[in-house]
């Protein structure tokens, strides 16, 4: 998917065209497994628009989208049995993707990281990934159920 004349891996991702181990989506965002996670879950919501950063964003965009980043930290921490999450946006300084991603990574206490040196792992092989993908997608319904129960 070419825009701006450049190639995108995350529209690629959004329109099919590239594997992305998904884990939710809707009417303007998606959700998918980080391929190189600092933990395994780590995970990336895009606005299914190609936008390049937080500050192109359309404000009417926002409420969803955040939303579902909330949504989202909340699979990953029951999923993977996470004491915590990191949520973080980079524009554009240390932005390797220039489309707009929130990095959304399950934390435990002494879990190594400090700073934002961070090191990144691979998983083993594709029955890991599947398996993550599977784990955080059954806690996004868990979610979906939870929600909705306390809203009767
Ligand atoms: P940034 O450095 O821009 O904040 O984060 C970009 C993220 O995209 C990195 O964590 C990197 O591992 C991830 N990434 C890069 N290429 C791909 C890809 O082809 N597929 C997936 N799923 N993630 C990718
Ligand atoms: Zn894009």
């Amino acid at each position: 998917m070419y825009i701006n004349g450049r190639d995108c891996i995350f529209c690629r991702i959004v329109n099919g065209a590239t594997e992305g181990y998904i884990v939710f989506e809707d009417d303007v965002s998606m959700a998918f497994l980080d391929i190189r996670p600092i933990f395994p879950g780590h995970c990336l919501i895009v606005p299914k628009e190609h936008y390049e950063t937080l500050i192109d964003l359309p404000d009417e965009l926002i409420g969803k989208i955040f939303k579902n980043a909330k949504l989202i930290a909340h699979a990953v921490e029951i999923g993977l049995k996470a004491e915590g999450s990191f949520v973080a946006i980079n524009n554009r300084i240390s932005q390797s993707v220039l489309h707009l991603h929130i990095h959304i990574v399950p934390r435990n206490r002494n879990d190594g990281l400090k700073g934002f040196f961070w090191p990144r792992n691979k998983y083993k092989d594709e029955k890991e990934i599947l398996e993550v993908q599977s784990i955080i997608r059954a806690s996004i319904e868990e979610v979906i159920g939870r929600e909705k129960e306390k809203s009767l």
